[in-house]
């Protein structure tokens, strides 16, 4: 794989472990680039569920994200994607989405283009990228990569404070029982429990991090 040009921080962890809100203020601080790679995962769950198909036919599933029009552009620095034209960002958190994105994630054609539309953001842009294969698969050779995780109470605890019904310990299973890009902790990830943090604690952790790393 060619070494991407910019520079890449990797956010990876759990559902609701706080790394959406810690991208997306380091980005800011950063001047990168944020790309919430769970987001696109979700906007591609929502297209297939819009076109009737079950999330569990890999082969069904597989054929509409290859005959789909998926252009992944940025709005105020952040990613932004859109799908044959249609903008689902208002429709990323309803409950079919949170239930079904894990198995339509898991469906190896689906990463395969997903992660080159990733990868091309990269091409133009320093970036901060979360999501759960950042460090492990989608920029391997990037020496910044964090993990990011809270205990199951902390993350269930957030999850209800943002009203949504999500079943977060089956997503975290299958993210991380799949075959293809499951969660893992990267080798050489620095590993940072939110769970007694706050975002600020967290995001100066890691721009010390990448001090001694020596990011400018
Ligand atoms: O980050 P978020 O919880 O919004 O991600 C939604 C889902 O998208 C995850 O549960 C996972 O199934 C999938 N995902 C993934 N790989 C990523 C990011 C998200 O499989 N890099």
């Amino acid at each position: 794989m060619r070494t991407a040009f910019h520079r890449v921080i990797a956010i990876d962890g759990p559902a609701a472990s706080g790394k959406s809100s810690v991208a997306r203020e380091l980005a800011r601080r950063l001047g990168f680039i944020y790309v919430n790679s769970g987001a696109i995962y979700r906007a591609i769950t929502r297209y297939v569920l819009q076109h009737g198909v079950d999330p569990d036919d890999g082969v069904r599933v597989a054929q509409t994200v290859e005959s789909a029009d998926i252009s992944c552009g940025l709005e105020n620095n952040e990613s932004r994607i859109l799908i044959d034209d249609v903008d689902p960002t208002d429709h990323l958190r309803e409950d079919r989405v949170n239930e079904a994105v894990s198995r339509v994630s898991s469906v190896p054609q689906v990463r395969q283009i997903l992660v080159a539309k990733m990868r091309s953001y990269a091409c133009n842009h320093d970036l901060v990228m979360e999501g759960r294969d950042i460090g492990s698969v989608v920029f391997p050779h990037t020496p910044y990569k964090f993990y990011i995780d809270a205990s199951p109470a902390v993350r269930l605890r957030r999850r209800a404070a943002q009203g949504q019904r999500d079943e977060i310990a089956a997503r975290d299973r299958a993210d991380s029982s799949r075959r293809a890009s499951p969660l893992i902790i990267a080798e050489d990830a620095h590993v940072i429990d939110s769970s007694n943090l706050t975002i600020e604690g967290v995001v100066a952790e890691i721009l010390n991090r990448l001090k001694l790393k020596g990011l400018k």
